[in-house]
């Protein structure tokens, strides 16, 4: 910057992040829950394979992104710590969660088919937000991610199907999640997205086993030199 307005400039850095500690950035849809949810008040298939493609151009765009999860509206990226911390973005937060957030929500602008939107450059936000945790409780964060979307695909299947049904019907919830299970095509509206490296490559797959899996997708997390090499 132009040294004499420099000093008008304000840096936030990303909080030191220790040797025990994961950086997930989470990045949520503005205004999407209501916009995007089809006549069974779903989100629509469209709309997933939207979420598909971007989660797929994840690796393009971040290639310091370890693990992306995403389900309904909403993206979590376990970031390479190292690279955001030594690169390029010297742990600088002003530049880090702009740069998330314009690129996916570019991306998803892009993507997402004509018809559902408003006007042909009818533009979508998503807004950006650091998680800094012990490593130790990782996969109970995905976890929870993951129960999470699970109870609001119910809530929403059963607000439309079952209107009367109470969180307390634990007979009649389990037999929906069976309902639910037995439709292969719904798997994606019901367990959302995961990408992650394989054999060096970063692969794209609905995330229904993604906690069974996740020794594998853990262990499988290589480097930014490495990445960078493929
Ligand atoms: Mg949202």
């Amino acid at each position: 910057m132009y040294p004499p307005l420099k000093k008008y400039e304000i840096s936030m850095k990303v909080p030191e992040i220790k040797e025990d500690q994961s950086l997930i950035i989470r990045l949520d849809g503005i205004k999407m829950s209501a916009r995007f949810k089809n006549d069974e008040e779903m989100f629509s298939f469209e709309f997933y394979d939207t979420m598909k493609n971007i989660i797929q151009d994840v690796w393009k765009y971040f290639p310091f992104v370890e693990i992306a999860y995403s389900f309904k509206d909403e993206i979590s990226l376990l970031i390479d710590k190292e690279q955001i911390q030594h690169n390029k973005y010297q742990n600088r937060i002003e530049k880090i969660l702009p740069i998330f957030s314009g690129y996916i929500s570019s991306l998803f602008s892009q993507y997402l088919p004509k018809e559902l939107k408003k006007s042909p450059c009818e533009a979508f936000s998503f807004d950006a937000r650091l998680i800094l945790l012990p490593t130790s409780e990782l996969k109970r964060y995905f976890r929870s991610r993951q129960a999470l979307a699970m109870r609001s695909f119910i809530d929403r299947f059963c607000s439309y199907r079952y209107p009367s049904t109470t969180k307390k019907d634990k007979k009649i919830i389990f037999e929906i999640e069976k309902e639910i299970k037995a439709k292969k095509e719904w798997e994606p509206l019901y367990s959302g997205y995961v990408g992650f490296f394989d054999n060096g490559k970063w692969q794209v797959k609905i995330a229904d086993n993604f906690m069974k899996c996740w020794d594998k997708y853990e262990k499988t997390g290589v480097k930014y030199e490495t990445k960078k090499s493929n």
